[in-house]
C-alpha cells in the first residue's frame, strides 16, 4: 500500500500546526507578518478541520499568529520591534486570535480552547502531564484545542523557540498519528527554490518523501531562504526528526494552497512527507504483538476494557479480574474480555504471583503492598497492542 494511504489509514489524531503567514492578509510589497490577520484564512481553516473531524479523527491546533495580530492592532508598522513591544504584541494578539478562531468555529458548532506553553511547562513531568490530562479531556468533549507559546511571559531562556518545535512536542505529548504543519511553501525543495534558475543549473525540485533526516537534508534545509516564518525550514525537519523518533510521520505542505487539506486526505503526494515507514514505537508494537510468545492472560472488567479499547489508556491492577499462566516481569501476555474474548496483547510490569495478590485493587493499596516494586499500569498503554 502507498505510504501515504497507508498513515491515513492509522489517523485517529491529528495535530495541526498554522504558521503566522498561513492566516495573515496579503499586500504586495510587505511581508505577510505586517500585513495583519485575515478572517477569510481563519475561517476557511475551521472549515478544513471540521471536514478532518467529520472523518472522526481528533484536531489538535498550534496557531502562531498572536505577534502579527498584535502589530496590527498596535499599528507597529516597523520590522523590527524589541523584546518587550513583541511581548506586548503577542499579549493583545493571542486574544484577537482566539476571538477569531472562536467566531469562525462557532459557524461549524465547535468549540475552541485556548493552551499557552512555554518550556518550562513541558520540561517539568507534573506540568507536563496536567498539560496533557487537560488537552485529553478538551478532545474527550469534542473541543478543539489551540495551543501557542506564551510569548507575552516567556524570554529566551524558557522559550520553546519556534511554533514548529511546539507542534512536535504536542503531536508527542498527545499520541497524534500525524503532525500536519502548513506552512507558506510547498514543502523541501533539494535546493532553493527562490533563486533564479540560471543556464546550467537544474531547478529547484520538490523532495516529497524523506525517510531519515541526516546531516544532508539538514543542510538543504538550513539553505532554503524562507524568511517569512520564524524558524523557515531548519525548524519544520527538526520538527519531523523528533516526531519521527517517536513513531509519528510529518506532512509539511502549503497551507496557502485552499485545497491541501482534502488532497492530504485523499492521499496525494503534496508537500513533503517526513517518515521512515518504522516508527520506534510501531515497530516495537509490532514485536509485541507478533514476534513475542504470550506467556499468560489477564481478564479485564467492562471498565479497563473500554478506558483501553476506547479512551487508549493503561491498563491498572484495579481492572483486573483473572490471571493465569506463570510469568515474570516484562513478559508478553494477552488481554482478554469477560467474555474470554482477546483483545490485545502487551509487556506486563509484575510477575503473575504479584498479580495475583494485586488484582482488582485500587492503586493507593497496590503501592503501600508492593513497596520499591511499585508501578502504577499493570501493563502501560506504550507496551500495548490492541487488536
Ligand atoms: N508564537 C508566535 C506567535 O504566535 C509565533 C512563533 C512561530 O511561529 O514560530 O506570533
Amino acid at each position: 500500500m502507498a505510504v501515504r494511504e497507508d498513515i491515513l489509514q492509522g489517523v485517529k489524531r491529528v495535530v495541526v500546526k498554522i504558521g503566522s503567514s498561513v492566516i495573515s492578509n496579503r499586500d504586495k510589497g510587505r511581508s505577510p507578518l505586517e500585513c495583519g490577520l485575515s478572517r477569510d484564512w481563519v475561517r476557511h481553516y475551521a472549515r478544513k478541520i471540521k471536514t478532518i473531524r467529520d472523518r472522526g479523527i481528533d484536531v489538535v491546533l498550534v496557531s502562531s499568529g498572536a505577534i502579527m495580530a498584535g502589530r496590527e492592532r498596535l499599528e507597529f508598522a516597523r520590522a523590527d520591534l524589541t523584546v518587550p513591544e513583541k511581548q506586548a504584541c503577542a499579549a493583545i494578539g493571542q486574544s484577537f486570535l482566539m476571538h477569531t478562531y472562536e467566531k469562525a468555529f462557532e459557524k461549524k458548532e465547535l468549540k475552541v480552547a485556548q493552551i499557552l506553553l512555554s518550556h518550562d511547562d513541558l520540561g517539568n513531568r507534573k506540568r507536563y502531564l496536567n498539560a496533557k490530562h487537560t488537552i485529553e479531556t478538551l478532545l474527550e468533549k469534542g473541543v478543539i484545542p489551540i495551543i501557542n507559546e506564551n510569548d507575552s511571559v516567556t524570554v529566551e531562556e524558557i522559550k520553546i523557540g519556534d511554533n514548529d518545535s511546539l507542534s512536535a512536542t504536542v503531536a508527542c505529548l498527545v499520541d497524534a498519528q500525524l503532525l500536519i504543519i502548513l506552512s507558506d511553501v510547498e514543502g523541501l525543495y533539494d535546493r532553493d527554490p527562490s533563486v533564479k534558475v540560471k543556464a546550467g543549473v537544474e531547478k529547484a525540485q520538490l523532495l516529497s518523501h524523506i525517510s531519515k533526516v541526516n546531516e544532508d537534508i539538514e543542510k538543504i534545509a538550513g539553505k532554503s531562504n524562507n524568511h517569512l516564518t520564524v524558524g523557515g525550514m531548519v525548524t519544520k525537519v527538526r520538527a519531523a526528526k523528533k516526531t519521527m523518533s517517536f513513531g509519528i510521520p510529518t506532512l509539511v505542505v502549503n497551507g496557502l494552497d485552499e485545497k491541501v487539506i482534502e488532497n492530504i486526505f485523499a492521499g496525494k503526494e503534496v508537500g513533503t512527507l517526513f517518515w521512515s515507514g518504522k516508527g520506534k514505537i510501531r515497530d516495537r508494537k509490532h514485536w509485541i504483538a507478533h514476534t513475542l510468545k504470550s506467556a499468560g492472560t489477564l481478564t479485564l472488567d467492562t471498565g479497563a476494557r473500554k478506558a483501553l479499547l476506547e479512551r487508549g489508556k493503561s491498563l491498572l491492577p484495579a481492572g483486573l479480574l483473572k490471571v493465569t499462566g506463570s510469568f515474570e516481569f516484562g513478559n508478553a501476555v494477552t488481554l482478554l474480555d469477560e467474555l474470554g474474548k482477546e483483545i490485545g496483547r502487551g509487556l506486563v510490569n509484575y510477575n503473575s504471583r504479584d498479580l495475583e495478590n494485586i488484582k482488582g485493587l485500587k492503586t493507593s493499596a497496590v503501592r503501600s503492598l508492593m513497596g520499591k516494586s511499585f508501578y502504577e499500569e499493570v501493563v502501560h498503554r506504550d507496551d500495548l497492542v490492541i487488536f
